[in-house]
């Protein structure tokens, strides 16, 4: 099989946040996607090491803050590059407000946002798979929608030219692991994502 075939898939991008008790988070997905209008109900696939995921399983509540092309890569390296088990996202974070359902929704470089409530979960081994029923949204801003594809190509910063590093470089983040080999098991330490995830330079 050709691999890249996958690239071809197209996504959106998105900001999944959960509150449980007086704790916030929020973390970056792709994994959103409409499977019926009645009733209106979304899917949505969390990785198991995201502090957000234990937070949707306990709660059954999450809001998904839809990114726009306006946003820039500040959004997606503050809730994508940290964990909410190190840092507190939302301490000093200005451009968030709370929907009725009391979890934040982000305001800045997202053109929309929708409120669910697990209907059902099935377990995916790495990750969880949410059905959920949207129980409210708003509509922020006229900005398109910002693909996985527009993320790769205006949104994430361009390699550097003169960049004389040899090895394997992060195709989500940038990040260059230095070395002819790179171990199958290897995740990167910048964006948690997997080998699969590496290309090499
Ligand atoms: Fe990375």
């Amino acid at each position: 099989m050709d691999g890249k075939a996958m690239y071809r898939l197209s996504y959106g991008l998105f900001v999944v946040t959960a509150k449980e008790g007086d704790r916030d988070n929020g973390c970056i997905t792709n994994t959103a996607g409409q499977v019926t209008t009645t009733p209106n109900r979304i899917t949505l696939a969390v990785n198991k090491g995201n502090f957000t995921h234990d937070m949707i399983l306990r709660t059954g509540e999450f809001n998904v803050s839809i990114l726009s092309e306006q946003a820039d890569f500040e959004i997606f390296k503050h809730f994508g590059f940290q964990s909410g088990r190190d840092v507190d996202k939302f301490a000093d974070y200005k451009a968030a407000k709370r929907a009725g359902n009391g979890i934040y929704y982000i305001t800045e470089g997202t053109n929309a946002y929708l409120s669910a409530k697990v209907a059902g979960t099935m377990d995916l081994g790495t990750h969880t798979l949410f059905l959920a029923d949207v129980t409210d949204g708003e509509v922020l801003d006229g900005a398109s929608s910002a693909t996985y594809a527009y993320y790769q190509s205006s949104i994430k910063p361009a390699p550097q030219k003169k960049e004389e590093k040899k090895g394997w470089r992060c195709r989500i983040c940038g990040y260059i692991y230095e070395g002819d080999v790179l171990p199958d098991d290897f995740v990167c330490p910048i964006c948690k994502h997997g080998a699969s995830d590496f290309e090499k330079i």
